[in-house]
């Protein structure tokens, strides 16, 4: 990657880093992880505000571009929950799909969707673009599969009959709401930025 321009990627998920990298592979970018812990509180309403707050603390601490990635699962019967509180709805990942589980244990209505909003800033901080991308499916009535992480062992995207954590890793990022908002964003790149 002679010529790829470096962008921090404003995570501690070192999956996500993994997951981004991929999915910008022959795009002449390259993600690298923010300088230090990075560990923001995340006291924003929406994934935006969030992906906001990340970028921008990712930026202050690297002095350098900075993206960000919100996301989280959205559950209908849950009225849109556990949202932006995905990553904090239980303690550990098992604890939080048994959570999810038991909390939809009551209805057929599984209809979910992932969201992730995406925010890439310059060096000082300033917004340069942003974007959403959606992964819509349903709630499986019990897990499996090992493949990725967070929920994806109980989420079957629309068009299959298998849970994201049953699907290889290149056919989840062809699908997923972060693989269709970093692709804007790298077209943003790309465009502007090369
Ligand atoms: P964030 O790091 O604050 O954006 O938290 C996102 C949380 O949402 C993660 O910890 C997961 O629980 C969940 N999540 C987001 N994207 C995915 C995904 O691609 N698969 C499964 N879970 C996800």
């Amino acid at each position: 990657m002679g010529n790829s321009i470096k962008v921090v990627f404003a995570t501690g998920n070192a999956h996500k880093l993994k997951e981004v990298n991929e999915i910008s592979k022959g795009r002449d970018v390259e993600f690298i992880l923010p300088k230090g812990e990075f560990d923001p509180e995340e006291t924003g309403e929406t994934f935006a505000q969030n992906s906001i707050i990340k970028a921008k603390e990712a930026a202050k601490i690297s002095n350098h571009i900075s993206l960000a990635d919100d996301s989280g699962l959205c559950v209908d019967a849950l009225d849109g929950e556990p949202g932006i509180y995905s990553a904090r709805y239980d303690t550990t990942p098992q604890k939080r799909i048994d959570k999810l589980l038991k909390n939809l244990a009551h209805t057929d209505n599984r209809l979910a969707k992932f969201v992730c909003a995406m925010t890439l800033v310059d060096k000082d901080g300033n917004i340069l673009f942003k974007t959403t991308g959606e992964c819509h499916g349903q709630i499986a009535y019990k897990q499996s599969g090992i493949n990725g992480f967070g929920y994806d062992p109980v989420f079957i995207p629309d068009g299959y009959n298998n849970t994201i954590a049953e699907l290889s890793e290149k056919e989840k990022n062809r699908i997923s709401h972060r693989s269709i908002a970093l692709n804007k964003v790298l077209d943003f790149i790309q465009k502007t930025l090369k």
